[in-house]
């Protein structure tokens, strides 16, 4: 594109037209300290249905109060790459905590998932070699794999055997798959013991990125590889974030020794930026423990899940088959979708209305997520809301008959 204000107001227009032009709403504040349930937009308390914080750990007053020490002592930055001077012994001592939360030998943090996904496949694949990824993985997966100059195959959602069979047609040139723990936008759970064993029949890495599942799925919150009883010999790379259920900020990637020296050598989202704030790594630090310590909060959030699931069915509201926090509504349509989702906002429930080109055109959805801080009758209230909302839609879309 040229530097040429016509053609800036064309491409935003194409974007308006096509639905699909993004706005950002200002939080002003939340309505009731130490809650992240009720953000304020336009001076009104709103129910926030589509955050990540999953544990409700963003707001934890303990968790708050240990970034404030660490940034009180350290300082607000980090001041350098990890590389160079950056590394403290706040991100080291994570480092070490991650590690042995998730059961593996060492862990490598990054300043974000997006950054951690790009960094490991880009540091492990290459060129002339043949990288499977789910077709509803996150985009920060697909990025990763077009960095790596590796071929990149998709096979079809959660479809193990499609990727056994593009496996097999590789010709011994398939070196990673990569996918999703739970699904970002649908909410479901990748196929990973058959996905593991595809990995280990071609010699392939796998890479679980469990940004959803960590702290949430499982019997003790160890997330979606818990769940499917696989350790670290089946899957090698497992990715976490840190800004969705620990309520802070970062990422990082877990597994053998000998490997994360590796990923550390070779990413360049690793080596060429500025380290996390010690803060924040303290922070992280902190939601950890809660979360080992504090196992109420993951009980709270799927009794939540389980809440919003029998409420929604019990008023005709079709669900999609998920036993995660991510709930998504379909409400096919860009326009209907974002209608949908206006319509909830004016009744005091904030819901993001997910389209194209997130998720395939025809696929649009309300992608609700359930927190521990949701009360039963926030989410009954949500369920009203919804039933009385997808009502109107059809209503109008209903076409007059003249007789
Ligand atoms: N992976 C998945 C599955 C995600 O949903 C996200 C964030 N939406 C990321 C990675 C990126 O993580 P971050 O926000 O820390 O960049």
């Amino acid at each position: 594109m040229k530097n040429d204000p016509q053609a800036v107001a064309d491409a935003l227009d194409a974007l308006q037209v096509a639905g699909r032009r993004r706005v950002r709403r200002v939080v002003q504040g939340h309505a009731t300290p130490g809650t992240s349930a009720q953000p304020l937009l336009d001076g009104r308390p709103l129910l926030n249905f589509c955050s990540n914080d999953y544990l409700d750990l963003a707001r934890e007053p303990g968790v708050a109060r240990a970034m404030a020490d660490c940034s009180m002592a350290w300082g607000s930055g980090s001041g350098a790459a990890h590389l160079v001077t950056g590394h403290g012994e706040e991100h080291h001592a994570l480092e070490e905590e991650l590690a042995a939360f998730t059961g593996r030998e060492a862990a490598l943090l990054f300043s974000t998932g997006y950054m951690a996904n790009v960094g490991v496949i880009s540091a492990l694949a290459a060129r002339g070699e043949i990288i499977l990824q789910d077709k509803l993985n996150h985009a920060s997966l697909l990025d990763g794999a077009r960095q790596s100059d590796a071929t990149l195959q998709r096979y079809r959602h959660a479809d193990a055997e499609d990727a056994a069979r593009l496996a097999a047609a590789a010709g011994g040139r398939l070196s990673l798959i990569a996918t999703d723990g739970v699904f970002s936008m649908d909410g479901d759970i990748a196929p990973l013991g058959a996905l593991a064993r595809i990995a280990r029949e071609h010699q392939a890495w796998l890479l679980v990125d469990d940004a959803h599942g960590l702290g949430v799925m499982g019997a003790t919150g160890r997330g979606c590889l818990e769940l499917a009883g696989l350790g670290e010999d089946e899957v090698p790379l497992l990715v976490g974030t840190l800004g969705k259920a620990f309520g802070s900020f970062g990422a990082f990637v877990a597994g053998r020794r000998d490997v994360i020296e590796l990923v550390m050598q070779r990413a360049r989202s690793y080596i060429f930026t500025t380290a996390l704030p010690p803060a924040v790594a303290a922070a992280s630090r902190a939601a950890l423990a809660a979360m080992r310590q504090q196992d109420w909060r993951r009980s709270r959030v799927l009794e939540a899940v389980q809440r919003f699931r029998s409420a929604a069915t019990a008023r005709g509201i079709t669900l999609m088959p998920s036993t995660t926090p991510i709930q998504p509504v379909p409400v096919p349509g860009a326009a209907r979708c974002a209608a949908a989702s206006d319509a909830l906002r004016a009744r005091g429930y904030w819901v993001a209305a997910i389209r194209s080109p997130t998720v395939p055109a025809g696929t649009e959805r309300l992608r609700v997520t359930l927190t521990a801080a949701h009360r039963d009758e926030d989410i009954d209230g949500l369920a009203d809301a919804l039933a009385a909302v997808l009502r109107e839609l059809t209503e109008q879309s209903t076409p007059e008959r003249h007789e």
